[in-house]
């Protein structure tokens, strides 16, 4: 099927590994052009050539190194965006989660998270729906997580920006009234990323297990028992819903918070 995306151009916000990788990849195979992000320059390049060799159009791929974490930061990418023209589609997608004890996150820690998970996504959605609004046209994404509908003890910080995600798409969305801009969030499964390899190995340290059994005992009686998959999502499964969502095909799809969850999170709606 044609998703329609040729001569789009998409902006994918940590995009140099897991998640965001897999989805500036699908966009490229659908003929985008595509401008990932990293923290760092070299691993930013790194990334676009690997990109290039398993490409088979003449989509164009840029990319800069900036840590979203900060006004700064989010700047350069903005600026760096303006510079390759209009952005289409727009995919809020960095975040970064950790496990620590509701009482040992620091004043800062929560300040970070939300600089990065929240403010950037604020910061970029500012910076780019406005020339949505004027062609009437766009996309903006919001990467949630099953952690965005649940309570959690040992990752409330986390938890909290992603549920922050779902409320902000849902009001931007109400700007979109009578265009054909959509603007969503997506609760994501837990995938296996390098963050999560890394998570998990964070947590095996606490467990006194090994990652090994510590992956799988997160299926068999941790926070994953109630997956209907009973596995970890694939990146590539996750980027291909969320290529769905850019696609002018999902058109009907407006102000909505969909779960590409594997059915972990038990709820009706
Ligand atoms: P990941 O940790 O594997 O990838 C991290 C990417 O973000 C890299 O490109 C890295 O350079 C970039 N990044 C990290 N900090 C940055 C910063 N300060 N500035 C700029 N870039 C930065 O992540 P992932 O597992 O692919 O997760 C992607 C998104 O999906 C996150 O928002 C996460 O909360 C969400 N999510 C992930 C899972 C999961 O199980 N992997 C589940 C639900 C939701």
């Amino acid at each position: 099927m044609d998703l329609n995306l040729k001569n789009k151009r998409a902006l994918i916000t940590g995009s140099t590994l897991g998640i965001g990788r897999a989805v500036a990849n699908s966009l490229l195979a659908e003929g985008a052009d595509v401008i990932i992000n990293g923290r760092s320059q070299s691993k930013v390049t790194q990334t676009i050539d690997e990109l290039k060799t398993t490409q088979n159009n003449s989509s164009k791929i840029s990319g800069i190194g900036a840590d979203l974490s900060n006004h700064s930061g989010v700047n350069d990418l903005i600026s760096f965006a303006h510079s390759e023209g209009q952005v289409d589609l727009l995919i809020n997608n960095v975040g970064s989660f950790t496990v620590k004890d509701f009482f040992d996150i620091e004043d800062s820690d929560w300040h970070h998270i939300f600089q990065l998970n929240v403010m950037s996504a604020v910061r970029l959605s500012r910076a780019f729906l406005p020339s949505m609004l004027k062609q009437g046209w766009g996309r903006i994404i919001f990467i949630g997580s099953d952690q965005s509908s649940k309570p959690n003890p040992s990752m409330a910080h986390y938890a909290m920006t992603k549920t922050a995600i779902v409320s902000i798409a849902r009001s931007l969305s109400e700007l979109t009234r009578g265009t054909e801009i959509t603007i969503n969030s997506v609760q994501v499964a837990p995938t296996w990323t390098e963050g999560v390899s890394e998570f998990i190995e964070d947590l095996s340290k606490i467990e006194g297990k090994t990652p090994e059994a510590m992956s799988r005992s997160y299926f068999e009686e941790g926070e994953g028992n109630t997956s209907l998959i009973q596995r970890w999502a694939e990146p590539e499964e996750i980027a291909k819903v969320i290529t769905f969502l850019c696609s002018p095909i999902s058109s009907a799809i407006n102000g909505s918070s969909l779960r590409a969850d594997g059915g972990i999170i038990r709820s009706l709606f």
